[in-house]
């Protein structure tokens, strides 16, 4: 009896799988969804192609790099010469940055399935990217900082023009359930808070990537501004955004943090640009 529903149920997946085949998020294509795999994970060591199988097709999925040692231990820039130690880059020795450290999960490059999931989930709503994000992320967050050093989690804020058209801040929604997500894996982040509503853009600006190195700092300059200056006076932040390109934005950020009495930040993004 029992064999008959096990066989039963195998033929509904199968049928289930033939009706319902998933979209691709990155080429559109039709897949059939992946088996589902519920062996524990580490969230410290999870692994991408894992957490994205369910929405990125075969042909997809392998587009990724992680952002791995050699990297500057300032902003986080892997080094071409893949062998020695992190160390501070020449970028950052020429035009020190104002946060304390910037990490990443992994290598944004426009053209890649990594970098078009990142842009799908910002540009084209495809928000349910979230999920798997959210993990990303996290994983990213636990390997490179002890949890004790942070007391807030804020995104990058967007103008309230933009957030009006869009409907969602990306920034936000990496990270928005990562209290829930913890929790399923024994990780405690209740000392950790989430703050929004601090931080705000005060006017519009076109695309950094419409721009080359000094207009993007020009572009940026004094478009953030804290109005709850007592929820950031004495707070470890980390201030999270969907990609890194070359830190004008979270830099910014930071300074008009730091001039609140924040007392430091750090930077993680989904994706770095690696020049
Ligand atoms: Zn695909
Ligand atoms: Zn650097």
């Amino acid at each position: 009896m029992t064999d008959f529903k096990g066989i039963l149920f195998r033929i509904g997946d199968a049928l289930m799988e033939a009706v319902f085949p998933t979209t691709c998020l990155v080429c559109e294509k039709l897949f059939p969804p992946p088996q589902k795999d519920y062996s524990g994970e580490d969230l410290r060591e999870i692994a991408y192609q894992k957490v994205m199988a369910p929405f990125l097709c075969p042909t997809c999925l392998p587009g990724f790099s992680p952002a791995v040692s050699p990297i500057c231990s300032k902003c986080g820039i892997m080094f071409k010469n893949r062998y020695g130690e992190d160390r501070v880059c020449n970028d950052c020795l020429m035009t020190p940055k104002r946060f304390r450290m910037a990490r990443s999960f992994g290598v944004y490059e426009t053209e890649g399935t990594f970098g078009t999931a990142i842009r799908r989930l910002k540009y084209n709503e495809e928000t349910q990217l979230a999920r798997p994000f959210q993990k990303l992320l996290l994983s990213a967050f636990l390997r490179h900082w002890d949890k004790r050093e942070i007391d807030l989690l804020m995104p990058v804020p967007l103008h309230i023009k933009r957030f009006r058209e869009r409907g969602f801040n990306q920034a936000y929604l990496l990270f928005r359930h990562w209290h829930r997500i913890a929790e399923a894996s024994d990780i405690d982040l209740s000392d950790i808070q989430i703050e929004r509503s601090a931080l705000f853009k005060i006017r519009p600006t076109p695309p950094q990537a419409s721009l080359k190195g000094r207009e993007r700092r020009e572009n940026v300059k004094d478009a953030f501004k804290v109005r709850k200056p007592d929820k950031i006076k004495g707070k470890r932040i980390l201030l999270v955004d969907d990609i890194y390109t070359t830190g004008g934005t979270v830099n910014e950020c930071t300074k008009e943090l730091l001039k609140n009495g924040a007392e430091y930040i750090d930077i993680l993004t989904l994706g770095r640009r690696m020049l």
